[in-house]
C-alpha cells in the first residue's frame, strides 16, 4: 500500500507485541476492502498505559485492539465501554469517538462465530471449561444464555468457584458448576463440548495437556483448544483419537480481529475474505 496523507491508522498495544498476528489480518483486510488504512504493534509499559490511551485519542488513531496484559487495565482510561464487555469484565477493542474510545470485547463474539463457522453449535449443550482465567470467565459469561450445563474445572478451584457463582447470578439459574480438576470422573454421563482455555499444552510445551487420562475423552464430543499454537495441540490429538471431533484458536483469533475491523470501519467482511485471512494465517504460523 501507499501511506500518504490521508492513511488511517489502527493498532495493538500491550506487551509483548512482537509475536502477533493481528497485522497479517489487519493490512490483509484493508487492502481486500480497499481502505486507505495501516495497522501497526504498540509495545507499551505499563506506567505508559494511561498516557498511550490519551496520545492515541489526540492523534487520531481510528481504533486499537488491547492484548495481555491490559485487558482489563485500559478500562479506567476509556470514554464508554460497550455493555457484553462490562459483563466480561474485559476489553480487547478501541474505537475512537469524539472525545475518547469507547471499549469493546470481541474475542467473544469472535469465538461463537468461529464456532458457527465450524458448525459448532452451543445451544442447549453441557459444556466443560477447562481453566478459570480471563478468557475462561469470558467464554463461560458467553455461554451462559446458550448452554445447557457448564462445568468449570480448575487446578485452583477457588477461581473456578468465582467464576461459577458469577455466571449463575448472570443467568438467574444454576447452570455453572465449578469442580476440581481431579474431579472430572465425577461429571454426570453424557456427552460434552469442551473449551481448553487454560495455556497447557502452548508451544513450546506442546507435549502438555492438562488431563492425560483418556477416558475423560471419550466424553467429549467436539474439543475447542483456544491455543492455535501448535495448530494442533495434545488436548486435540486425544479428543480426536476418542472419536471427537477438535479444533484450535486460530479462527476465535481471527474473527476477533474481522469483528473489531468491521467496528473500525463499518462494513461486512465476508466468509471468502475471511477464508483468504485464515489461509494466510495459517502459513503464518
Ligand atoms: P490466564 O488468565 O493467565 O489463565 C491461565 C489459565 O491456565 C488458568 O486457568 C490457569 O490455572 C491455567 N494454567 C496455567 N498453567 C497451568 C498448569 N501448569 N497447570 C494447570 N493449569 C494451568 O490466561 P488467559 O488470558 O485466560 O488465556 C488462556 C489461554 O487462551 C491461553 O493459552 C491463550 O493463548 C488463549 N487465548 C486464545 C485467544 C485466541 O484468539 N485464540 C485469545 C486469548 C487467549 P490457575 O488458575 O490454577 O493458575
Amino acid at each position: 500500500m501507499t501511506v500518504n496523507g490521508q492513511t488511517k491508522t489502527c493498532g495493538l498495544i500491550g506487551n509483548p507485541v512482537e509475536h502477533t498476528l493481528s497485522p497479517v489480518i489487519h493490512n490483509m483486510l484493508a487492502k481486500m476492502t480497499g481502505k486507505n488504512l495501516i495497522y501497526v504493534p504498540f509495545l507499551v509499559e505499563g506506567e505508559n498505559l494511561a498516557d498511550a490511551v490519551k496520545g492515541a485519542a489526540a492523534l487520531g488513531i481510528r481504533g486499537l485492539n488491547v492484548t495481555v496484559p491490559y485487558k482489563e487495565r485500559i478500562i479506567p482510561f476509556l470514554k464508554d465501554v460497550d455493555a457484553l464487555a462490562q459483563k466480561i469484565g474485559a476489553v480487547n477493542t478501541l474505537v475512537q469517538e469524539a472525545g475518547g474510545f469507547k471499549g469493546y470485547n470481541t474475542d467473544m463474539p469472535g469465538l461463537y462465530r468461529a464456532m458457527l463457522s465450524d458448525g459448532v453449535s452451543v445451544d442447549g449443550e453441557d459444556v466443560i471449561i477447562l481453566g478459570a482465567g480471563g478468557v475462561a470467565r469470558a467464554v463461560a459469561v458467553m455461554l451462559s444464555e446458550k448452554a445447557g450445563r457448564i462445568f468449570v474445572l480448575n487446578r485452583t478451584g477457588e477461581k473456578a468457584m468465582a467464576i461459577a457463582e458469577e455466571v449463575n447470578g448472570y443467568a438467574g439459574r444454576q447452570v455453572a458448576k465449578a469442580m476440581p480438576l481431579s474431579a472430572w470422573k465425577e461429571l454426570p454421563d453424557g456427552k460434552y463440548l469442551a473449551v481448553q482455555a487454560t495455556s497447557v499444552g502452548m508451544h513450546p510445551c506442546i507435549d502438555d495437556v492438562l488431563i492425560a487420562d483418556t477416558d475423560f475423552y471419550q466424553r467429549i464430543h467436539t474439543g475447542y483448544d483456544l491455543i492455535y499454537n501448535p495448530f494442533e495441540t495434545l488436548f486435540m490429538k486425544l479428543v480426536k483419537k476418542e472419536g471427537g471431533q477438535a479444533f484450535n484458536g486460530l479462527k476465535m483469533l481471527l474473527y476477533q480481529g474481522i469483528i473489531a475491523y468491521e467496528l473500525w470501519n463499518g462494513l461486512s467482511v465476508s466468509g471468502e475474505q475471511a477464508d483468504r485471512i485464515y489461509e494466510r494465517l495459517r502459513e503464518s504460523l
